[in-house]
């Protein structure tokens, strides 16, 4: 096999490596993309999309069920709802093969060439990539680390069996009746809600005193009372120990100091993931860590020099619009643009029920940094949109300097609040002040509404509330 010589090398067709390569590609760059498995990494084959997908379907069961019920308040009547679970999966498989074509198609566009396998250094200029049809070596004058992240195995729960990570979750095809999810961040809050709400009986077993201890506590209300309501049975300050001899039975030790046992058909783990740094030669490297990541300067660049790293291997928060935005800028920076990672914020979603958005500082995070600070908070149930959604749940809060009214933060909680994090992620962007988003017409009636009203109390005049 003739050896191939670029200018570009990007390891890995995540979010982070195609972006990248696209967009060198685009700049005229001569790109190579090394993939192991399927384009679109993570995110797109076993993360982000099925994800999604699997959470949609059961909030479309949960409505029907609710409206089956006889409880809900519309007055619209029907049966008790059926799911097939595999038909479902098959849904979800589609549109993840969809969208391999999509950016498979997109690469081919931009002339980046494709080369399948797994890729190891030889040294920093130099990959060997073990392809169906043999050992295939490639030169390049720049390369780019995008190898990603996995799931954190607990030594006490070695994954196979009954004991799934995230991945074997969404290829299920049949629910588990009673599942414990081991961790209560992201993945389980997300995947836990989803399989209680088509029915399974879901514990939550979380190690820090309250779920999703990464958002605070004022978000996160909202979303345990929903887990509550739906029967998910959440320990805090609980530690996972083990499977029991008999199996089937994960012995938890229990805030109190006691144990607990609790009977599973499937155990999900989902405690972090951690970086991709093995598998692919880094010892033949001299690359500075940061803890177990690689080390990055702002512009992407390793401690070797030619040698950039993007996405998840390079640390938090491990978010698949970060990686883009990583590889979209390194990209230019080969192309010989002046760029800098110089972003303001990076918008984090929480696809629970409800969902959670944070862009910027906190309440908390901002008196750190500033002394005085003004804050607005506008609840939906005094939104017009979100009662007619029968959505009352959660609000919009706008955190800003006191002095010059300088837009430091934004979060929400609510149903569909997700789709306000391009507003709120512009405002900060853009170096909003209060008066702006007070002084936007903001369309009626909607959600966004609220986030003009945050801002307007936080102005000392909110007009609904
Ligand atoms: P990855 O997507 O992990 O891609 C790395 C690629 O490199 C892989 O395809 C891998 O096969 C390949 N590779 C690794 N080593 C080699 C090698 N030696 N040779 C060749 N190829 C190699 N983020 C969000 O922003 N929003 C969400 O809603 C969201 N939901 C998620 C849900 C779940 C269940 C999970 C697990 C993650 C979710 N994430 C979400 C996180 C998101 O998936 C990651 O942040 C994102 O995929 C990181 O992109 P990346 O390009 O750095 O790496
Ligand atoms: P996470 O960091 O969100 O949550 C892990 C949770 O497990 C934490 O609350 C932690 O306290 C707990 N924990 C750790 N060890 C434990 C133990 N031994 N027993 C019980 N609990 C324990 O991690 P995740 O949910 O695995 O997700 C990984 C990453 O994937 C996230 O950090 C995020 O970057 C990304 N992700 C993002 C989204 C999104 O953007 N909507 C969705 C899913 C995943």
């Amino acid at each position: 096999m003739r050896d191939i010589s670029c200018k570009l090398l990007v390891i890995g067709a995540g979010p982070g490596g195609y972006v990248c390569a696209i967009r060198a590609g685009q700049l005229g760059i001569d790109t190579v993309i090394v993939e192991a498995r399927k384009t679109g990494g993570t995110c797109l084959n076993v993360g982000c999309i099925p994800s999604k997908a699997l959470i949609h379907a059961a909030e479309e069961y949960d409505r029907i069920a609710d409206l089956a019920s006889g409880r809900n308040t519309l007055g619209i009547r029907t049966t008790k709802p059926e799911i097939d679970l595999s038909r479902t999966v098959a849904w979800k498989d589609a549109i993840v093969g969809r969208l391999n074509n999509g950016v498979s198609g997109l690469l081919k566009r931009a002339k980046v060439k494709m080369v399948q396998g797994q890729a190891r250094f030889r040294d920093g200029k130099t990959v060997e990539v073990e392809t169906e049809t043999g050992r295939q070596v490639i030169r390049a004058e720049t390369v780019v680390i995008a190898t990603g992240s996995a799931p954190v195995e607990l030594p006490s729960l070695p994954f196979g069996d009954a004991v799934i990570s995230s991945t074997e979750a969404l290829a299920l095809t049949e629910l588990p009746e009673r599942l414990v999810v081991v961790g209560g961040g992201y993945i389980g809050l997300e995947l836990g809600t989803a399989f209680a709400k088509l029915g399974a009986k879901v514990t939550v077993v979380e190690a820090q005193a309250r779920i999703l201890p990464q958002y605070d506590a004022e978000l996160t209300r909202p979303v345990s009372r929903r887990l509550q309501a739906l029967g998910i049975d959440v320990m805090t300050g609980a530690k996972a120990k083990g499977l029991a001899k008999a199996g089937g039975t994960l012995l938890v030790e229990a805030e109190s100091g006691s144990e607990v046992s609790l009977a599973a058909d499937r155990i999900l783990v989902t405690v972090g993931r951690k970086p991709v740094t093995q598998g692919w030669g880094m010892e033949e490297l001299v690359l500075d860590r940061d803890g177990p990541f690689i080390r990055i300067d702002e512009t992407c660049q390793t401690s070797m020099r030619g040698l950039y790293a993007i996405g998840d291997v390079t640390g938090e928060p491990m978010l698949a619009h970060r990686a883009m935005a990583q590889g979209e800028m390194v990209a230019e920076i080969v192309a010989g643009h002046r760029r800098v990672w110089d972003k303001r914020a990076i918008p984090a979603v929480c696809f629970t029920d409800p969902e959670i958005v944070a862009v910027g500082l906190g309440p908390e995070e901002a008196r750190r940094a500033v002394s005085d600070v003004r804050i607005g908070h506008f609840p939906f149930s005094a939104n017009g949109r979100a009662m007619t959604k029968v959505g009352e749940e959660g609000f919009v809060r706008v955190v800003a300097r006191a002095d010059n009214h300088l837009v430091l933060g934004i979060q929400a909680v609510g149903h569909g609040v997700s789709e306000l994090s391009a507003a709120f992620g512009l405002a900060l962007e853009m170096g909003a002040r209060l008066e702006d988003i007070a002084g936007t017409i903001h369309a009626h009636p909607t959600q966004g509404e609220a986030f003009q009203e945050a801002s307007l109390g936080a102005l000392g005049h909110a007009l609904h509330a």
